[in-house]
């Protein structure tokens, strides 16, 4: 069992290896290099809207077990509100029609032999020619491997999965389509519950996982900013924070729970993603109107999902780096004209917010995939976390959180 174990970088991978330690009886010192954690999961009070928002919707599916498991440990589970089936809502703005996707809450996918559960315009044959994503087609796009045409792919798949990877979906690793499929859709409703924060990320991801590490003698030293690695032939002697060194006895180790830019400017011959995409998110101050579902899909509209809170509504667009382009009240107007229209409300554009996160995840392609480090380093001290690392998943809680438990597994192990 080590001494000491430093980890750096308090995003969710980050408190998820240091839960992890605390849990065993190993109080870890966290340095983050910013005044708050979370990294890209967090709330903040914003001045415009007068709320605290998040700077993402994040969502999570009853499959997401490494994630659930992380909030029951801290006691956050309240804190998520999770759907009792997987129903989703889309509208399509282009033909205006309305559906519902209906997976159920069972293991079996019932629903493709249920016309009133499945969108208009599919029937189950052609569900059919999608199973091919589901065979190995290791470093291809999902383009190479399925038509990404059709009614079924543009009203079930294309949706999730531009969610779930953030990226173009005929783009992107058909491996990683295969195992987010795998673990959610083919597992039936059962797997792809969605749960939201309705108080917040901080709320639910953070703050109870800090309070979690209080009570287990952790300590988390905010503004510590890791500049460099003082490498000894086989392991790390000490890290440098620019205004003071932590030298490491023989029994501490270290686990790098920061972005891949980040991992690959510290750790020397480090090779990591180095593509990413953005999301956009708009939050918007309203009540709600009654029978806003609290998440609706949007096909053919430049909002993807519409989030209904107790004070606002907010929008996500995922692969969103085509909107850098514009200013943001011209995005804030672009977004809430197709809020009005699925919301059906004529209300004038109410105080907002958007949120651009350009570096928001890698680019899930074949060769950005292909760039993922595994955990453990050439030092035998060292190891990595993050949700960038290679974990067999895209960049989600999921992911970060796999990995910061698999770093604390493998230090526990050292
Ligand atoms: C807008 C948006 C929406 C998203 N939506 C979803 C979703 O719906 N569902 C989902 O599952 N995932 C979603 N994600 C992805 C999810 O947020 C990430 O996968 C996860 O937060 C990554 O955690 P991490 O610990 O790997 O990295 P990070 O969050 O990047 O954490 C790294 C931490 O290291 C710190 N750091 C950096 N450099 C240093 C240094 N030199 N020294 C010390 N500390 C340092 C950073 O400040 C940060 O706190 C979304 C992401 C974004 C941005």
């Amino acid at each position: 069992m080590p001494r000491t174990v430093h980890i750096v970088g308090a995003g969710i991978s980050g408190l998820a290896a240091a839960v992890r330690l605390a849990g065993q009886g190993v109080a870890p010192v966290i340095h983050e290099a910013t005044s708050r954690a979370g990294g890209r999961c967090r709330s903040y009070d914003d001045a415009a809207t007068g709320m605290r928002i998040d700077n993402g919707t994040h969502i999570l599916l009853s499959g997401n077990t490494a994630a659930l498991g992380f909030l029951e440990t801290i006691g956050a589970t309240a804190l998520m509100r999770g759907a009792p089936s997987a129903r989703f809502p889309f509208v399509d703005l282009a033909s205006g029609a309305h559906w519902t996707l209906d997976l159920g809450a069972g293991r079996l996918p019932t629903w493709l032999f249920d016309r009133k559960r499945r969108p208009p315009g599919t029937g189950p044959l052609d569900y059919l020619p999608l199973a091919r994503m589901l065979f190995p087609a290791h470093g291809r796009t999902l383009g190479s491997v399925i038509t990404c045409q059709g009614a079924a792919y543009e009203r079930v798949l294309q949706p999730f999965l531009l969610a779930a990877l953030n990226i173009d979906p005929p783009a992107a690793s058909a491996d990683l389509v295969r195992a987010v499929v795998r673990e959610t859709i083919t597992r039936g409703g059962t797997a792809c519950r969605p749960y939201l924060a309705p108080k917040g990320l901080s709320a639910a991801f953070v703050e109870p996982a800090l309070a979690y590490l209080g009570r287990h003698g952790a300590a988390v030293r905010f503004g510590e900013e890791l500049r460099r690695l003082v490498l000894a032939d086989a392991a790390i002697a000490a890290l440098d924070f620019g205004e003071g060194e932590v030298t490491l006895t023989p029994d501490d180790a270290v686990i790098l729970a920061v972005p891949p830019y980040v991992a690959s400017a510290i750790v020397p011959k480090l090779q990591t993603p180095d593509e990413f995409r953005a999301i956009v998110n708009a939050h918007f101050r309203i009540v709600p109107p009654p029978g806003l579902a609290p998440m609706t899909g949007v096909v053919n509209g430049v909002a993807e999902w519409i989030f209904a809170f107790d004070d606002r509504i907010s929008v996500t667009v995922s692969g969103a780096d085509r909107l850098l382009q514009y200013q943001r009240d011209e995005l804030a107007e672009m977004l809430w004209n197709d809020v009005k229209r699925v919301a059906n409300i004529e209300t004038a554009l109410p105080p907002w917010q958007i949120v651009r996160e350009r570096r928001a995840t890698f680019a899930a392609t074949p060769a950005q995939n292909a760039r993922r480090p595994g955990a453990l380093t050439s030092w035998r001290n060292l190891v990595l976390a993050g949700d960038w690392t290679d974990t067999g998943l895209p960049a989600t809680i999921e992911s970060a959180v796999r990995s910061g438990n698999w770093a604390a597994d493998l230090v526990m192990r050292m």
